[in-house]
This record gives structure tokens, C-alpha cells and sequence, in this order.
């Protein structure tokens, strides 16, 4: 729903004003309206007219025009000081409609709430802000400062962040937004970089940058060793690029990869019901039906599922893996291709620009260090619901209430919705909420340590894979002093501390900079921060890269994050929350956020994923807009890149075959 520009005038305003008195002045004495019952009042398009000066006039529309147009004719005033030059008319007159104006516009105006400020808080509060329409935003969140302008400290004052996250090829919207805000894409990310995989017998894999591979040996046709890869129908490829990086998985347990394939293709081409027979079972089940060697799972799959999709197969949907699998593997060779951020952390290269732009341009409220409690609904004459009111606790520990909403966007995880959930009965009645209440999330673990000297490793990314000390959880560790070329940033206010008899900083005090995550970290949430260090520093990193045993932890932060991360359970899909909400039994109520379900809005970024996030924000805010705004601008996303016609043939010649009904999809029930 797209609407165009509003030129209604100054003048038009006065005469519409002139011309409706009596009503506007019922108006300015009721209470606020639900807003659907405002919808349906002669009165609900007022503010169309009423205010003339505001940035978001431009975007109104032309529709209004058309009433503007008859401003031009002379219209009598029922006012009782009649004024006696047609100037002086004319300035009471102006006088007095501001007045009505600005009353019937507060009454009017749209109020809309973001709950939760993660890239779906973020993404909604974009496309509500920029949908030109007279409103009120408001995000809220729990985070002391969610807008990324104060940055996250260690005890001993230097940066950190809660998890290392990289930006896949497929993330157009979130180039898309790099590009609104003038910010160069190779200012903020690195290069896109390789990874590695490590294990207890020491380096498992490489993972090539697809998007400037090389011939691992000569191909006829294609060029010889060593030229740069063409782009290959996937997965034609990947297999390619990686023949030779992997350095102990023998070819024939790779080989049993191509199960995967069969499945991936009958289940991501297939309708929802089919989906969801393979979202109830497990992914270990499916790799078992279909005879994944147990050295493949064991070695490769079961450790990238651990920092994918936090969890091990037999803990994780089917469907989602495959999901995952597609996004960030098949669909094209390149889509593997990661990046990370080169200066400081996402929040303030990358959020902390959007909250600049939307609290300076279009006034955004935001409030951190809010937890969010009760959200009330209430019913209108015709026992239409709506939510009103919410409740929140502020960071002194007051309690207080907005009132007169119009709109609610939940962009929370599943911990916030549980908790948001739990304290209010109303939403709690609607099963699409209670149902997302109920699921459980994963714990995650961050860690970054500082070291007395730099440390060499092959690749910035790596992997733990199979090590007995992960305790079941899976795990990374990020050169940051590689990615983000050992700026003294990393060291805070530390980097300055160490100077040479001229007081220059002697730089060969700051050594390697690592960023270590644990997923699905149950197993090690309870050990002290101290023994987690020394985990990590005693025998996880040493075990990957020897040279890790030469270097002193200089410092070191943990940060424990309990049951915050989205968990793809087997046979979770139907209770993951609609982008709708409770749909038309709460049409105000919508939700946002890398687990929501989009239905006919879904999108090509899958699993945990910043992008799939932010797209689920603007989804949601168009949503809430179809169902609460007359005309509103929708926000629009970006598709990600269109399946390759090998896939789409696959697809095709299989649905052919199941649904002759000779082959019955006997391993899913
Ligand atoms: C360690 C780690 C590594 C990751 N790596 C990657 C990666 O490499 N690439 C990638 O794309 N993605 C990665 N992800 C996933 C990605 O970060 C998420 O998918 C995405 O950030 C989810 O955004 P969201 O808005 O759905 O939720 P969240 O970011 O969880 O936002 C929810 C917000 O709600 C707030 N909230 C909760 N309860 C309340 C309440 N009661 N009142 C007010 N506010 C509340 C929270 O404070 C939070 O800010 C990673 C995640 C983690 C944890």
C-alpha cells in the first residue's frame, strides 16, 4: 500500500476546519478513540489537513489535494467576533484552526511502540518512522542504551560486544541500509574472509572465500590450477572450492553429503504442511534417513550446526537446518562468503548511525534500561481489541505506563516474550502469544581475551569442533586483532597505558585480541569466569593453535547471557509467533524478530540471522500499518538472491515424482 504526497495547503486547512467546527470541537473533548473507531469517523482524516509545516507533510496524499483545491472559494466563519478587515479574517481565522489543528492532530496523531531494540526493534522503528505518517515512535528496551552511542566496557574498561557476528553475501537489506546512511561498505566490514575448523587432531577445514576462489587443480573447460574459480552452478562449485581443504574427512564420507541434497530440495520446494512434517523431526533423524556418514555429522555438520544454529542435530528442526543449510551453502557458490566488522562492533558502526538518523530526523523516541511488563487489551463498543496500554519498569525502578497506543510491534526474543507474556493475562488469552511463550531459548557465552603478543593463526574465523573441554557446547574464536587490524581501539582506554621514555604507546604491549563464543553453552554457564578463561586459554586455543601457548593473558571479560538465543527446536515452527500476531483478533499486535513465521511475507534470509531479523521489523511494521493507518509509505525489502535453475528444475522433476504418489514420503510422518 503505497501512498503518494499530500500538498494540501495552509488555506485548505482553514476551510476544512471552518467547515466541520462542531464536530472537530466534539472531538477535542472525548477521550482518544480506539483507533478503528476513529477509521470510521468523518473525523479521521483531519489531520490530513490539519498540520502544514511538518517534515512527514511531503509524504501524505495526493488524494487530499483534491479537497485542498476547493480552499480557493470563500467560506463564512461562525465565530462570534466577526473581524472587520479580510486580513484580520483572515489571521483570527488562521488563529484559531492552528489551535483546533494541533488539538485534533494530538488526538490523532498515531502513537506506535517498538518493544525490544535488537536489528527487528530496529528495522520496525525504520519503517514505521519512515512511513509518513503523522505518529509517535517509541522503542523501548531493556539494554541500558540501545542506541549503540555508549559503547559496552569491560570491568577494566575495554570494548567489548556479546557475540562476534558476521554479514553473509545474501544480506541486501542490510547493504541496502549502509547505503542510506552514506556509510561505505568497506569502511565498515572487512573482506570477506576464510575460516577455519579445528578439531582435537588439529585443523579439519578451511573454508575458502567461494566469491574468489582458485582452481585447486586443472579443470578442461574451466582453466588451470590456480586461476580464479568461475561461478559454477552450485552445488557444482562448493564441492570444487573445497575438494582440497578439507585436510581428514575422507571424499566417500563428503560424498554422502548429497542425501542432504535430496532432502533439501523436497522439503524447501514443497508447501507448508510438508515443511512442517520435516520440522518435526529432528535433524539427526533426517541425516540418519538419509545416510549422512556419522564421521561427516560427527566431524563437519554437527559442529557448524553448534555455532549456526546453536545446537546440535538431534536438538534442532529439520526443516530450519535445511533452511539454514540452503541460505548459507547451496543456493549460489558464493553464499557461504562471510564478513565481519572492521571497527568496533555492530552496535556503533551500524546501529548507532540508524538511531542517529531516526531520532534526528524523525524524532524517535528511545528509552533504554526499560523492561517491559504488562501489555494491556482492551475491547471497544463493537468487541473489537486492541492493545492499549503497557506497562514498564524504568532503570530506577519505577514503575510506568504509556497509554493511548495505537500500535505495538513485540521485537523481543523469546526470553523477553516469556517474560512480557507471563505478566500480562490479556496477550496471554491470544494462544499465537502463550504458544510463543512457551519456547525455550539457548544459552550463549562471550568472552574476549587480551593477549601479551600477537598470536598467528591461518584464518581470522574459526571453529572448535568435537573438543571434550566445550562440554556439548560449540564454539568460535575471532582474531579481532586480525579482522580489525589491531587497532588500538581494541584495548580502550588500556592502549594508551604503556609508553616508551618519549611517552609514545609501545605497541608490542598489545598483542592478539581474541573473541571467543560458546553456543548451546549449558555445559560450561556454570564454571567461574576464571575457569572459562582458563578453559579457553589452557586448552581450547592452544589444542587449535599451538602457538597459543606462548602467550599471557594480559585481560580478560565474560559475559553469560542465560536462555536469550532464538532455539529451532523439532516441532517449534507452529509455535513461533506470526509477523501477524493473533491476526484480525488483535490487528494492533504484531511481532518481529529472527524466529517470527512470516507467512506470505517470508523471506530468502533464514535461521539466526541479522538480516532475516531486520527484514521481520519492516515486515511487521507494514503490517501494523495495513491494519492501523489509512496511508502510510510501506518500507520495501529487498529479496535475496533468486534460486538458480538447477535448483528450481530439481524442485520441479521432484514434486513430479512425489506427487505421482509412487514414491511416499514414508521418512517424514
Ligand atoms: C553470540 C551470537 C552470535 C551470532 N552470530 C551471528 C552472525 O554471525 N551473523 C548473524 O547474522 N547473526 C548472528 N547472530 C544472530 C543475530 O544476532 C540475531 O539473529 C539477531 O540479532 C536477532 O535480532 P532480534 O531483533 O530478533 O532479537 P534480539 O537482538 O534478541 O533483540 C531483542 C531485544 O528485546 C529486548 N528485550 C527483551 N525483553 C525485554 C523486555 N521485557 N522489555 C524491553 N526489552 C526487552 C532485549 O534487550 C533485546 O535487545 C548471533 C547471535 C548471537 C547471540
Amino acid at each position: 500500500m503505497i501512498k503518494s504526497r499530500r500538498t494540501a495547503s495552509k488555506a485548505a486547512a482553514l476551510l476544512v476546519l471552518l467547515a466541520m467546527p462542531s464536530c472537530i470541537t466534539a472531538f477535542t473533548i472525548v477521550s482518544r478513540q480506539p483507533l478503528t473507531s476513529l477509521h470510521s469517523s468523518p473525523v479521521a482524516s483531519a489531520p490530513l489537513y490539519a498540520s502544514s509545516s511538518d517534515s512527514a507533510d511531503e509524504e501524505y496524499s495526493d488524494d487530499f489535494t483534491g479537497s485542498s483545491s476547493s480552499a480557493n472559494s470563500k467560506s463564512s466563519s461562525n465565530s462570534d467576533e466577526t473581524p472587520e478587515t479580510e486580513e484580520e479574517f483572515n489571521s483570527a481565522a488562521e488563529e484559531w484552526a492552528a489551535q483546533q489543528a494541533k488539538e485534533i492532530n494530538a488526538m490523532t496523531k498515531k502513537r506506535y511502540v517498538v518493544v525490544g531494540a535488537g536489528w527487528g526493534g530496529w528495522g520496525a522503528a525504520k519503517a514505521l518512522c519512515e512511513a509518513g505518517i503523522d505518529a509517535d515512535i517509541t522503542l523501548i528496551d531493556a539494554l541500558p542504551d540501545p542506541t549503540g552511542a555508549t559503547p559496552y566496557l569491560s570491568k577494566t574498561g575495554k570494548p567489548v560486544e556479546a557475540g562476534t557476528r558476521g554479514f553473509w553475501k545474501d544480506y541486501p537489506n542490510i547493504n541496502r541500509l549502509c547505503a542510506e546512511l552514506n556509510i561505505a561498505e568497506d569502511d565498515v566490514f572487512t573482506p570477506y574472509t576464510n575460516s577455519s575448523f579445528y578439531s582435537p587432531d588439529g585443523l579439519e577445514a578451511t573454508a575458502p572465500v567461494f566469491g574468489e576462489a582458485r582452481l585447486p587443480f586443472s579443470i578442461p573447460g574451466f582453466g588451470d590450477s590456480d586461476q580464479p574459480f568461475p561461478m559454477l552452478p552450485s552445488p557444482l562449485g562448493q564441492v570444487l572450492a573445497t575438494f582440497p581443504l578439507f585436510e581428514r574427512i575422507p571424499l566417500a564420507d563428503r560424498a554422502s553429503m548429497v542425501g542432504l541434497l535430496l532432502a533439501t530440495v523436497d522439503c524447501l520446494g514443497n508447501d507448508e504442511a510438508t515443511q512442517m512434517e520435516y520440522d518435526r523431526m529432528s535433524a539427526h533423524d533426517l541425516f540418519v534417513k538419509f545416510g549422512l556418514s556419522k564421521r561427516l555429522v560427527e566431524d563437519f555438520i554437527k559442529p557448524t550446526l553448534l555455532v549456526g544454529l546453536f545446537k546440535p542435530p538431534e536438538e534442532l528442526s529439520a526443516l530450519v537446518v535445511m533452511e539454514l543449510l540452503y541460505y548459507y551453502a547451496l543456493a549460489h557458490q558464493d553464499s557461504f562468503d562471510v564478513r565481519w566488522i572492521k571497527n568496533g562492533t555492530v552496535a556503533d558502526s551500524l546501529v548507532m548511525p540508524l538511531a542517529e538518523k531516526l531520532q534526528n530526523v524523525y524524532n524517535l523516541k528511545v528509552m533504554g534500561g526499560c523492561r517491559v511488563g504488562e501489555i494491556a487489551v482492551e475491547k471497544d463498543e463493537n468487541g473489537k481489541a486492541s492493545a492499549n496500554k503497557i506497562t514498564y519498569q524504568n532503570s530506577g525502578g519505577e514503575t510506568k505506563t504509556l497509554h493511548d497506543v495505537d500500535g505495538i510491534i513485540l521485537a523481543l526474543g523469546c526470553k523477553g516474550m516469556e517474560s512480557v507474556v507471563q505478566a500480562s493475562p490479556d496477550l496471554a488469552r491470544y494462544q499465537e502469544f502463550s504458544l510463543a511463550a512457551s519456547l525455550k531459548g539457548i544459552d550463549v557465552i562471550s568472552c574476549r581475551i587480551w593477549f601479551d603478543r600477537i598470536v598467528p593463526t591461518r584464518t581470522p574465523a574459526n571453529v572448535f569442533s568435537r573438543f571434550e573441554a566445550l562440554r556439548g557446547a560449540g564454539g568460535t574464536f575471532f582474531m579481532l586483532d586480525q579482522l580489525q587490524e589491531n587497532s588500538p581501539d581494541l584495548w580502550g582506554a588500556a592502549a594508551a597505558d604503556v609508553l616508551d621514555d618519549e611517552g609514545e604507546v609501545i605497541e608490542s604491549t598489545r598483542g592478539s585480541v581474541v573473541a571467543c563464543d560458546f553456543y548451546n553453552a549449558g555445559g560450561v554457564m556454570s564454571l567461574s569466569d576464571e575457569d572459562i578463561i582458563k578453559t579457553l586459554t589452557d586448552e581450547l586455543l592452544p589444542s587449535a593453535v599451538p602457538r597459543f601457548a606462548d602467550a599471557k593473558v594480559v585481560d580478560s571479560w565474560v559475559g553469560k547471557y542465560p536462555g536469550v538465543v532464538s532455539w529451532f527446536s523439532p516441532g517449534s515452527y507452529n509455535k513461533r509467533p506470526p509477523l501477524e500476531g493473533a491476526g484480525d483478533a488483535l490487528p494492533n499486535v504484531k511481532c518481529a524478530g529472527d524466529w517470527v513465521r512470516m507467512g506470505d511475507r517470508e523471506h530468502g534470509a533464514k535461521g539466526l540471522c541479522q538480516e532475516r531479523a531486520f527484514v521481520s521489523g519492516f515486515e511487521a511494521a507494514n503490517s501494523l500499518l495495513r491494519s492501523t493507518a489509512d496511508a502510510f509509505v510501506a518500507t520495501q525489502v529487498l529479496p535475496v538472491r533468486e534460486d538458480e535453475a538447477q535448483f528450481k528444475a530439481a524442485v520441479e522433476v521432484n514434486k513430479k515424482i512425489m506427487g505421482s504418489g509412487l514414491l511416499p514420503r514414508f521418512w517424514t510422518r
